[in-house]
């Protein structure tokens, strides 16, 4: 390996083996405590490769100045500190396979786990690659960590060469997995022109385009007596939770039966008993009209149930979460164009495909600041085959370099 990639699979193995899986259902900011341990030995990091302004905000956030050596745009570089809560991040052990040499790759703590090309078509184009995985366990934590190791490598290369490039501002947000990444006040504190996440996937995504979402609670109200003294009385709100599941469009608009540009109804939790019952929904469009008929299909499916049982109380609450970046960069492209001329500068090809999801940069974007998503190489993201290669981090690594270098002008 080169010492550049040497730095990348330090910096990521030594990031993915501190646990900083965040918590839905913590009200605290950031929603873990743990965060903060990998928040403070960045803040340090920072300081030590000569960076300025170096701050942990009060929101979890660590921010920092790359002072520019020419005029040109302020430019951010953002990526989460978090990993995913739905699989176990605790005890990360990641390892580096050294000249991968495209056969199965097995895992020292779990035997029965297997990560071949057949699994993760992808890694057949990574033979001769370092790839970094977990032990077999847990999550590796490249979604985010390899964002984090990328524009710290890059940041310390652009602070020891005097080569032009505009001021940049960094930043590392926490609980970007449970969509609550970017507090109010980021898009002051950070005070980019545009801006870029480095969370994306293979070589060459350059992403502008995320899911718009809204978020819905569903609440059943029945009416309780004991069982034994029911009859004609009783309202069973766990029968009537079912009828309101069974009334959705089962086939066509649910996660596991839709992909490309479909969007879906997704149940992600039911909570109760036969007095009251709560279902919470997620629903997801790339388009605005297409997430207000899904809000409209959910509405019309709990006034159905409720019609055909008036003693019941059923409410419907859809919030708006976050809306597809696409609405205002493709008002102004500079930020994806600078992104895509630089990546062919490095002969990458960009790559656009609408992310099935949201980053930070959906909210940034809605909040002022553009905000496309950029690639890392991270792969099998949120469970025990997520993989990574130490080139393609490389690769990522160069990109901002070379985004900085074409934003610097004069
Ligand atoms: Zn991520």
């Amino acid at each position: 390996m080169s010492a550049l990639h040497e730095e990348l699979c330090a910096r990521l193995t030594r990031y993915c083996a501190i646990d900083t899986q965040s918590d839905e259902d913590s009200a605290s900011s950031p929603s873990t405590e743990i965060q903060l341990t990998l928040a403070r030995l960045l803040v340090q990091e920072l300081q030590e490769i000569g960076a300025q302004d170096v701050r942990l905000t009060e929101y979890g956030a660590v921010l920092a100045t790359i002072p520019g050596t020419a005029p040109g745009p302020v430019i951010g570089f953002l990526a989460h500190m978090d990993t995913a809560p739905q699989f176990n991040a605790t005890g990360v052990k990641p390892r580096v396979i050294r000249g991968y040499n495209g056969g199965a790759i097995t895992f020292p703590d779990n035997p029965a786990l297997v990560l071949t090309p057949e699994v993760s078509p992808y890694l057949a184009e990574k033979v001769g690659h370092d790839i970094v995985t977990a032990s077999g366990t847990t999550l590796l934590g490249a979604d985010d960590k390899a964002g984090i190791a990328v524009i710290l490598t890059a940041a310390r290369t652009l602070l020891a060469s005097d080569s032009p490039r505009p001021t940049l501002r960094l930043a590392f947000t926490p609980d970007e997995e449970i969509g609550r990444g970017v507090d109010k006040r980021l898009p002051a504190d950070l005070g980019a022109d545009f801006a870029y996440t480095f969370d994306g996937g293979a070589v060459g995504e350059i992403e502008y385009e995320s899911f718009s979402a809204d978020g819905a609670t569903v609440t059943v109200k029945g009416v309780s007596i004991h069982p034994g003294t029911a009859k004609g009385k009783m309202v069973n709100a766990i029968t009537l939770a079912s009828k309101i599941i069974a009334a959705l469009p089962q086939a066509t608009m649910q996660p596991e039966v839709t992909d490309g540009r479909d969007g879906f109804i997704h149940a992600t939790e039911m909570t109760g008993g036969s007095s009251d019952m709560t279902i919470k929904f997620i629903l997801r469009d790339f388009e605005l009209d297409g997430l207000a008929q899904k809000g409209e299909i959910l509405r019309a499916a709990c006034a159905a149930v409720q019609a055909g049982e008036p003693r019941a109380e059923i409410t419907c609450t859809i919030r708006p979460q976050y809306r597809n970046m696409r609405y205002w960069l493709e008002k102004d492209m500079t930020p994806v164009d600078l992104a895509r001329d630089a990546a062919r500068d490095l002969g990458i090809e960009p790559v656009s495909v609408p992310i099935r999801g949201g980053t930070d940069g959906s909210r940034l974007t809605e909040m002022g600041v553009p905000c496309p998503n950029l690639f890392t190489g991270m792969q099998e993201l949120h469970g025990p085959l997520e993989w990574i290669s130490v080139q393609d981090m490389a690769r990522a690594t160069e990109l901002m370099q070379g985004i900085a270098r074409r934003a610097a002008q004069g």
